[in-house]
């Protein structure tokens, strides 16, 4: 078999039983993203508890892809302190954009299958999407820990 085949393989195994599929009880988070170049829709939902991503849920449609990279980044990230979400983050991106090989993507678990998508420019908006959707959400819950932190906590700098 080879790797390619290997990698669709993951990529429709993952579409076809999505991980971490699903609405959560009182997300602290809900972030929706849609694609319009290809028409995919995202609503990522995420709880945390101190820098912990304790659940991850999404719901969705469109294309193979992209259900398939939400499936993956959440199963990934479910259980991961946040620091260590965004720096997959940034691994998936550099990924994507070709600064970095699958052999160098081993943290990114079964998300390396998507590493052949960036040779087809208009899909890597379909699998950079539930990524966006993780960056927004890690924002969102930075934002709302910053404003309930007391003022004297800080680090002085105002
Ligand atoms: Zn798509």
């Amino acid at each position: 078999m080879k790797l390619d085949d290997i990698y669709q393989e993951i990529i429709l195994d993952h579409y076809r039983n999505p991980r971490c599929s699903g609405c959560l009880t009182a997300p602290h988070t809900r972030q929706s993203l849609y694609n319009p170049l290809c028409g995919d829709q995202i609503e990522l939902e995420l709880k945390a508890r101190e820098e912990l991503i304790e659940e991850i849920g999404f719901t969705g449609h469109g294309c193979s892809i992209s259900q398939a990279s939400a499936s993956m980044m959440a199963a990934l990230c479910k259980g991961k302190p946040v620091a260590e979400a965004r720096l997959l983050l940034q691994h998936f991106r550099e990924m994507m954009r070709g600064a970095r090989t699958a052999e160098d993507s081993s943290t990114l678990g079964d998300a390396v299958a998507l590493e052949g998508v960036r040779k087809f420019s208009a899909r890597v908006k379909c699998a950079m999407l539930a990524w966006e959707a993780l960056e927004k959400s890690l924002d969102a819950l930075q934002a709302t820990a910053d404003s309930a932190a007391p003022t004297g906590a800080s680090n002085g700098q105002h």
